[in-house]
């Protein structure tokens, strides 16, 4: 097998200052890839701003041999998102790889959460994503080639108490990739989400001490390092990793039952036959909305 390289290739990473950030741009800088390290360098819970995060992994990076800029701004609003990606192409001539990784907690059970907490988390995580996507995105199509990763979290797609802000932003973010991936198709964009596991400041609120120091990001960043690669031939994907385990989640839509919709469709009827409706055996996936409409309506049209 080739070796996996990013000669040439320029990488924009968000919030790489620290944690799994910081993992992707050590790896994709040592093998060749120019980075734009940014980071806002706040506290975990979006507090502040420092300058110290990004420079040290951009002086790290150097120590190595690597090539990299820091970049300061914050992901949550549009004009300094474009500053983000700016970046790049004031450094490097353009930018080929994102990874969409800045990220806060703000945790609160649903009762107990202020509506700034709420703001605060969408921002960073689903505005950020879309802010930095749509700057790249315009760059990236120029020249027909572009990868974008973006990260969800396992509190989005399988749900987490406390964590409704956090929740509803990740699994915003999925729904983005989903369409990014219908629109970057014909530039040769590919868009796919990662769905992390490991020990970060984020998690040391979480994990005891020493699973934090077990569970490294250097374990998830291999897998985000195929999907930023010309060798990567997929697209609207979602993978796990963390730990040493690697896995590819999906939302997936049983066969289900179809009623005559020309007679009276009863409550007893959806009822009698819940469980063929609630079963995914022999489920699939559907490549767009267009797809799965045209399957629930087939019958329909066919009647
Ligand atoms: P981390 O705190 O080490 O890294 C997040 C980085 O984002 C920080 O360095 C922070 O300064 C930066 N940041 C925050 N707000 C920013 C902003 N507005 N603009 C630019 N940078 C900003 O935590 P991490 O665990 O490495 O998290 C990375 C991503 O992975 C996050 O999106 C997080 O939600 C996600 N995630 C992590 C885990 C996990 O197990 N660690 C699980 C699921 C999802």
């Amino acid at each position: 097998m080739s070796e996996i390289r990013f000669d040439g290739r320029v990488a924009v990473i968000t919030g790489a200052g620290g944690g799994l950030g910081r993992a992707y741009a050590l790896l994709l800088a040592s093998r060749g890839a120019k980075v734009v390290v940014n980071d806002l360098g706040g506290t975990f819970d979006g507090v502040g701003s420092d300058t110290a995060a990004a420079q040290k992994v951009v002086d790290e990076i150097k120590a190595l041999g690597g090539e990299a800029v820091a970049n300061f701004d914050s992901v949550s609003q549009w004009e300094s998102a474009v500053k983000i990606i700016q970046t790049a192409v004031d450094h490097y001539g353009k930018i080929d790889i994102l990874i969409n990784n800045a990220g806060i907690l703000r945790d609160k059970s649903l009762m107990k959460m202020e509506i700034e907490d709420y703001l605060k988390v969408m921002a960073v995580h689903l505005n950020g994503t879309f802010f930095c996507t749509k700057a790249a995105f315009a760059e990236m199509r120029k020249q027909n080639y572009g990868r974008i990763v973006s990260t969800a979290s396992a509190a989005g797609v399988y749900g987490n108490f406390g964590q409704t802000n956090y929740g509803a932003a990740k699994m915003g973010i999925v729904g983005l990739m989903n369409c990014v991936k219908q629109e970057g198709a014909r530039y040769g964009i590919l868009a796919n989400t990662i769905v992390p596991t490991a020990g970060t400041r984020l998690t040391a609120t979480v994990m005891p001490p020493d699973v934090v120091e077990k569970v490294k990001p250097e374990y998830v960043a291999p897998l985000v390092a195929w999907l930023c690669s010309e060798q990567c031939d997929v697209s609207g994907n979602i993978f796990t990793a963390g730990g040493g385990y690697f896995s590819r989640a999906a939302v997936v839509e049983g066969p289900g039952v179809f009623f005559d919709p020309s007679r009276e469709i009863t409550v007893e009827m959806v009822v009698e036959k819940l469980d063929q409706i609630k079963s995914l055996e022999g489920g699939r996936e559907f490549g767009s909305a267009l797809e799965q409409t045209g399957y629930a309506l087939s019958k329909l049209v066919s009647i």
